[in-house]
């Protein structure tokens, strides 16, 4: 396919514009020469061919909208239209962020509401819908742990992490200062607990937890982890990024969480990855209330208003309220649902995600054979003993088929790893026809390997040299 360079004509345009009728002004003086220049090499086409030239590369794309997408941990839910409806509302597009508090308390209120909702899903104290992703929103809940413990005159260097835990855990723990120091995992995909018990002493400012955790199992020995955690005065971090396995199951406040971070992108449906921002929100205990960011929403007698007035506060972590339309959405989700429906998509997430590893696990390796939550991880490493075919060429060959490939390579502790998240929204019908090609390709992987490690053979650009692409990338085009 051209570029839309390439197709450029001189002379043409998509647009006419109406001569200026404003005065001639001498632009050269106004602006200053540096900044003119005449060669700017612009593409010049038709309406219809600029129409046709991105509606084109759109179609080379691959969204929610089009297919199965099961990438593991990032939860690539179904976008529900009703979420957009409502974030295209004037009243939410059309206000200006610095309009007074009193000319935005619809908004504001919406603010307000969905923090009293999250607190009430979550068992905890009180949220903060400031940061912009689920890192952001960790880096936020490390920022109140570290404050905590310069409150009350603790030198605190550790942060302990599982090793099965999203890369962004460390790199939070290690951004404010913090030693991060591996936690082993047991042969059932959980904390190893005599290993925590040797890691924790007083110089462990805390635990991050992800649960149900990057293997998609739920944590047998929670509440023992977190009063293993809070003997030795350490708080318990919770990364929430996959708590659309738990809604209206079991509330993180209430198993020892002393923080939790969520990912609204993931859990409660709204786009992200190419389809929009995302929005981290921090929920924390009573204790750690007074360190939550601020701006923060108070109530007054008859109005909703903003407040800094919180002495211990780590600070602003985002300009504005956020991503306020990813909130809106969110919120929409969650009004759409009810606490009922919420529960239901919960069920439905674990329900698929079983489906799916009891259909696969007569072709696929599963080092950990227990009741999933949310996601499944097979390991390739029965196509690689058997035939050299490795999980970065079955997810290759799954694009073949029509799929988005699964996470792969993550999480660490397993090699070869192939993790899918169906999402609640599948049918039974698209969880047989992928785990059909599966299957398909695992037969393929047997008696044609070279076909598997060829792929993909459909798409544009077939096989390329990652390491190539990733250390070299040619995206500059010169004209000839
Ligand atoms: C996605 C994810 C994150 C990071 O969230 P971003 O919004 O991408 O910054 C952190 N932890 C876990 C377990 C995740 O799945």
């Amino acid at each position: 396919m051209d570029l839309i360079f390439e197709k450029s004509k001189a002379g043409r345009s998509a647009a006419e514009v109406a001569a200026s009728d404003v005065p001639d002004v001498n632009v050269e003086k106004v602006i200053g020469k540096k900044y003119l220049r005449e060669d700017l090499d612009l593409p010049e086409v038709a309406e219809v061919d600029l129409v046709r030239h991105y509606t084109n590369l759109s179609r080379r794309n691959f969204g929610v909208d089009l297919g199965f997408y099961p990438l593991g941990s990032c939860t690539m839910k179904y976008n529900p239209k009703v979420n957009e409806n409502v974030a295209a509302l004037p009243g939410f597009t059309g206000l200006h962020p610095y309009a007074a508090d009193i000319f935005a308390q619809g908004n504001l209120e919406l603010i307000f509401e969905m923090q009293k909702y999250l607190s009430s899903i979550f068992g905890m104290a009180e949220f903060t819908l400031q940061p912009a992703a689920g890192a952001h929103g960790e880096l936020t809940g490390i920022m109140m742990i570290k404050k905590y413990f310069e409150k009350k005159n603790e030198k605190r260097q550790v942060i302990l992490i599982p090793d099965t835990a999203h890369g962004t855990n460390p790199a939070s723990g290690a951004l404010c200062g913090f030693e991060t120091v591996t936690l082993r995992s047991n042969s059932d995909g959980g904390v190893d607990i005599d290993h925590l018990m040797s890691l924790m002493t007083e110089s462990v400012a805390g635990l991050m937890l992800t649960n149900p955790n990057t293997l998609g199992l739920f944590e047998r020995n929670i509440e023992q982890v977190a009063k293993i955690v809070h003997e030795k005065g350490g708080l318990l971090y919770g990364d929430g990024a996959n708590a659309n396995a738990f809604l209206g199951k079991v509330r993180p406040g209430d198993l020892g969480f002393d923080v939790i971070q969520l990912n609204l992108h993931k859990t409660f449906s709204t786009p992200h990855g190419g389809g929009g921002p995302g929005s981290g929100p921090v929920g924390v205990s009573a204790m750690l209330v007074d360190y939550l960011p601020v701006p923060r929403i108070v109530k007054t007698a008859d109005s909703l208003e903003w407040s800094e007035k919180y002495p211990d506060t780590i600070g602003r972590v985002r300009s504005f309220y956020g991503n306020f339309s990813v909130i809106v959405k969110a919120y929409t989700y969650i009004r759409s649902l009810g606490a009922e429906g919420l529960k239901h998509a919960t069920e439905m997430a674990v329900l698929n995600a079983n489906y799916i590893k009891e259909k696969l696990k007569p072709y696929f390796d599963l080092p950990y054979d227990r009741v999933c939550m949310h996601e499944c991880v097979f390991s390739g490493s029965k196509q690689v003993t058997e035939s050299g075919v490795h999980t970065t060429d079955i997810a290759k060959r799954l694009i073949d088929y029509g799929y988005h490939p699964p996470t792969i390579y993550f999480p660490l502790i397993v090699s070869e790893a192939i993790m899918i998240e169906p999402t609640e929204t599948e049918s039974l019908e698209t969880l047989n026809t992928f785990c059909d090609a599966m299957i398909a390709i695992a037969k393929e992987a047997k008696e044609n390997p070279q076909l598997v490690k060829d792929a993909p053979l459909t798409t544009p650009v077939c096989r390329l040299d990652e390491v190539l692409a990733a250390r070299k990338p040619d995206v500059c085009w010169k004209r000839s």
